[in-house]
């Protein structure tokens, strides 16, 4: 069995709805177990900071499949949900990212792990230290424009949660 950590984030339609079907189809998938999961954060933008802020959050799953197959996942989730590569680091409905995999390191043209922006983007580190305290940050690291959006006691009530945001 693995662990990893996985962001995830969506600026575009209906936020909340895009994180909680990624969620969700994250958790059904066969050889997936969301563990647990972070507060939903509202955060600027940022690299292309002219669009709308983020609802942003992290995901601790436990996992068969190897870090190439949990990629081939999370793609597919991208899909589902519509996700068109129009801008880099532009809006989107939906993206999903490894941050950590087990201990590994993988530097291959697909997929690199440790995720190699994740020290810096305060819209990963705080959900990250929210459930996982041993994550550790650069004494200097300094955490702006990222709110607590919403926070659950546990899986099941997100995933049965509904709110519509406005479009
Ligand atoms: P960033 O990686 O800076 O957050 P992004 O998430 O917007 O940018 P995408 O368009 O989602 O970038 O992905 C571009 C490519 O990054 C994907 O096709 C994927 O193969 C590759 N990639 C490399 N490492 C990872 C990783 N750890 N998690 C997800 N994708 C990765
Ligand atoms: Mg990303
Ligand atoms: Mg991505």
């Amino acid at each position: 069995m693995s662990q990893s950590y996985l962001s995830l984030g969506s600026n575009m339609g209906d936020r909340f709805e895009m994180l909680r079907q990624a969620v969700s189809q994250l958790s059904k998938s066969p050889s997936i177990k969301v563990i647990r999961i972070s507060s939903l954060y509202e955060t600027d933008p940022v690299g292309f900071t002219e669009q709308e802020p983020f609802l942003n959050m992290v995901v601790q799953l436990e996992t068969e499949l190897d870090a190439f197959a949990l990629l081939d996942v999370c793609q597919e989730i991208e899909e589902n949900l519509n996700r068109k590569r129009i801008v880099r680091w532009g809006p989107r409905t939906i993206d999903l990212d490894i941050l950590l995999y087990n201990q590994d390191n993988i530097q291959n043209d697909r997929l690199v792990v440790p995720h190699p922006r994740m020290d810096e983007r305060a819209f990963v580190v705080v959900p990250l230290l929210e459930i996982n305290p041993e994550f550790k940050i650069a004494d200097n690291f300094e955490v702006e424009g990222v709110r607590i959006w919403k926070s659950y006691n546990d899986i099941e009530t997100f995933l049965q949660d509904v709110q519509t945001e406005l479009q």
